[in-house]
């Protein structure tokens, strides 16, 4: 009698390789299938415009904001909203909306990134050693001042380096969608530096 068993094994390998090949076959042709949505549909992660987080920006710890115009060390003489170094106080001008604070914020913050929020000389006022700090450094030489039209809230990013800080900040922390769109690199060097 014949021995079947050899044509039987090989029979029995040959079904199973097809086998095998046809769902390699399914496998690949599920994922092309799934490539084009994939290209076409990036996920929401990778783009979403986010700002950042307000309470989370280092200030004076005793930092005062009033909105009354005054401010101890100049009293109410002065007509604009400023950050007065001397009494780490934020002065706005009354009627002022929440973007003026924000941006007085910034100016504060700048103060803690000169000394922590220490005193400063009278003629450091304007905080213009921030420009010799790391955060002042850092900003200078990645964003500068945007030559860009800047309309929102009539932020004068364009005066100085000091004012652009503050334009990208109350921006990032306001409206990082209209940040991102005006000005690119200020808002990738607000994601890396800014909370
Ligand atoms: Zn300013």
């Amino acid at each position: 009698m014949r021995d079947f068993k050899p044509l039987l094994t090989a029979s029995v390998f040959l079904v199973a390789m097809l086998g095998f090949l046809l769902l390699l076959m399914w496998g690949a042709m599920e994922t092309l299938k799934s490539l084009p949505e994939q290209f076409e549909h990036p996920t929401p992660a990778s783009t979403a415009i986010t700002g950042g987080n307000l309470a989370a920006l280092s200030v004076p710890s005793n930092l005062a904001v009033r909105h009354d115009g005054c401010s101890p060390t100049r009293g109410c003489a002065v007509r604009t909203n400023y950050y007065d170094a001397g009494s780490r106080t934020i002065v706005l001008q009354p009627g002022e909306g929440y973007a003026k604070e924000v941006h007085e914020r910034l100016h504060a913050h700048q103060h803690m990134s000169i000394n922590g929020g220490e005193s400063v000389a009278l003629s450091d006022y304007d905080l213009g050693s921030w420009y010799e700090s790391s955060e002042g450094q850092s900003f200078m030489a990645e964003v500068g001042v945007p030559n860009i039209l800047w309309s929102s809230d009539n932020c004068p990013a364009d005066q100085n380096g000091i004012e652009a800080f503050a334009c990208v900040g109350q921006l990032w922390y306001n409206d990082p969608t209209t940040l991102n769109n005006i000005c690119e690199p200020c808002y990738r060097w607000a994601g890396k530096n800014l909370p």
